[in-house]
């Protein structure tokens, strides 16, 4: 059943592609109709042509010639215009599968990149679509050429002369069979052979990545004993591959010897019979390639129809795959923020039947309070604050900002209204300039200068020979942590949200680089709500409350003041680092 819906939907790909489709099989009919034409001219010569006057000769191989000569150009085209174009049409549609998988993507959750690995949705981006579009071109020309020059073979020979027919046919059947069996083998050995290869370059990586270490403990030796397991794995595999390879061209090159052998034998005898013409057996030997050649290329379509459509399978997976969070039916638009923020008995956990990270957490922060959030790593900190922009959806209470439960907001409005700073800073290939700008799209130069003047990162950029204009990516261009921090900040502070999160961002930074980060943090803070979450307890002493936040949910809250004066988990913490 699901077999049947998602064959409808992998054909429904070809819908805008409907005239290029139909003339890429037009021409495989053409180009399997000349096949089938050629051997027909030939036997019409051998009959009539040779027992005429040499004048009648010459001037019918004029037109027979210049006929033969037509149907090749045909030919030729044919196979140019399914080799070119029937491939565009594959690529089209290729490109609107990539598209189509890519921007899914985008809108797939946080839960679901937590269990994804980002190779495995590479090669389904990459190798899956490529099976499936070959699959989509030639599956079908592939299924036309061989159906109708085996089928017109058959029954042109049938007519011809059955008996011969029936000789020459009986192998056909034997010979598909073989080839599919060995070539599901081949395909199998190939397939391992790419495995054990991958494994060989993961290990050299490993290996050549870790040489100092192998040096240092004297580990050669084992480390040759190692990778020989791994080479001998792959010489193993190579060896299995080739033997059915061998096998396959061997078996394919006997079987049509074969089938020539059986018609010259049973043709041999009919003559002797004066059951058939010697033209006749002729032609019959002319048509054996034409029929044996696509026994090959109908293999090719049951492999090419596996791969494709295991491709297509694990394709519709992620289309199929839903983002768990959406936008409500009639969601509003977040607009005039404040940047009051409410936890109303808030329960988390990351998976059904696993533990809540947070259990019925209730909190109040009024806009342009500046909130510090501490506690052992593990605690839920991180996670408390990634249900603010819903990056995951509450399991019990909810989250309210302004007064507006933010399951009822737009999630674009939502975020946009959200700025985050944290720990590992991600920047996007390209330059500094398109890094910052990502904050607030279609910003202006002196917006974007503005922001890195706010976050302190003005200075350091011009020192660049390009300046906002160098390539974060290119070779020599190093950015310290402490400087890809700042153009974190400077993002956000483009981007000017009334609400802040900062995760840990200064907790990689040495002491220097700390200073001036947090400088640039406390400033973007000034008249927003935020929520610090710190490491070091030294940045957050001003923070007008500090929550700590255990296993248990909120331990304690109050100034920095309090907490030491009572006492309890917060000094502790406190002396500890201090
Ligand atoms: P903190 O930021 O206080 O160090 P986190 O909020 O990161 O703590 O983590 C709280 C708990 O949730 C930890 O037990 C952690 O293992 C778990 N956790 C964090 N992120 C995920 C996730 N994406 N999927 C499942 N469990 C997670
Ligand atoms: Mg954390």
């Amino acid at each position: 059943m699901k077999k049947k819906s998602n064959l409808k939907k992998l054909i429904s790909y070809y819908k805008p592609y409907k005239r290029l489709f139909w003339t890429d099989m037009f021409f495989a009919t053409v180009s399997a109709a000349v096949a089938l034409t050629i051997p027909l001219i030939v036997r019409y010569i051998a009959y009539n042509l040779v027992y005429e006057e040499r004048a009648v000769i010459l001037h019918t191989m004029l037109y027979l010639g210049a006929g033969l000569l037509l149907l090749v150009a045909i030919d030729c085209y044919s196979r140019f215009y399914i080799g070119n174009y029937g491939h565009v049409m594959g690529a089209k549609i290729e490109y609107d599968m990539r598209a189509e998988i890519f921007a899914h993507m985008q809108k797939l959750s946080f839960s679901f990149y937590d269990d994804a690995q980002v190779g495995q949705l590479m090669s389904r981006i990459t190798t899956d679509l490529f099976d499936i579009t070959e699959l989509l071109h030639h599956g079908p020309e592939n299924i036309i050429l061989s159906v109708i020059k085996i089928a017109g073979a058959l029954v042109i020979l049938v007519n011809i002369n059955w008996m011969l027919a029936i000789a020459a046919f009986v192998m056909v059947p034997i010979m598909f069979f073989f080839a599919s069996k060995l070539y599901r083998k081949m395909r199998r050995a190939s397939r391992r052979n790419r495995q054990k290869i991958a494994e060989i370059n993961a290990q050299i990586e490993d290996n050549l990545s870790g040489i100092r270490v192998v040096k240092s403990f004297a580990n050669e030796e084992i480390e040759n004993q190692k990778f020989q397991k791994g080479n001998d794995g792959f010489l193993e595999s190579k060896k299995n591959s080739y033997h059915y390879m061998g096998m396959f061209q061997a078996g394919m090159a006997g079987f049509t010897t074969l089938i020539q052998v059986c018609v010259l034998v049973t043709g041999a005898v009919l003559i002797a019979y004066g059951r058939l013409q010697v033209q006749d057996l002729i032609t019959f030997m002319l048509y054996i390639s034409v029929f044996t050649e696509p026994v090959r290329t109908l293999v090719d379509f049951t492999e090419q129809f596996q791969n494709g459509y295991t491709g297509f399978e694990r394709f519709r997976e992620i289309m199929d795959t839903k983002p768990d969070i959406v936008d409500a039916k009639d969601a509003k638009v977040l607009t005039d923020v404040k940047g009051d923020i409410c936890f109303d008995h808030v329960s988390f956990a990351y998976q059904e039947n696993q533990d809540e990270v947070l259990n019925e957490v209730s909190l109040n922060v009024p806009a342009g309070a500046y909130m510090a959030l501490v506690g052992s790593s593990g605690a839920g900190k991180t996670t408390l604050c990634s249900l603010i922009p819903r990056f995951y959806e509450t399991t019990g209470g909810n989250i309210y900002i302004d007064g507006h439960n933010i399951k009822e907001i737009t999630l674009k409005s939502l975020r946009d209204n959200i700025g985050i700073v944290q720990q590992d800073v991600y920047l996007f290939a390209g330059t500094i300039y398109e890094n910052i700008s990502y904050g607030k799209p279609g910003a202006t130069r002196e917006e974007v200068i503005a922001a890195a003047k706010n976050a302190n990162a003005h200075d350091f950029i011009m020192s660049f020979p390009d300046g906002y204009d160098t390539d974060i990516g290119q070779r020599g261009i190093k950015l310290s942590g402490g400087q890809k921090q700042r153009l974190s900040i400077a993002r956000v502070f483009l981007k000017n949200p009334p609400i802040l999160i900062f995760d840990e961002a200064t907790s990689a930074l040495d002491n220097e680089s700390e200073r001036v980060v947090q400088e640039s943090l406390e400033k973007l803070a000034k008249n927003r709500t935020t929520f610090v979450i710190a490491h070091r307890l030294t940045t957050i002493q001003n923070a007008e409350r500090i929550l700590v936040l255990t296993e248990n949910g909120i331990a304690e809250s109050g100034s920095h003041d309090e907490l030491l004066a009572k006492g309890g988990i917060y000094e502790k913490l406190y002396h500890m680092h201090a």
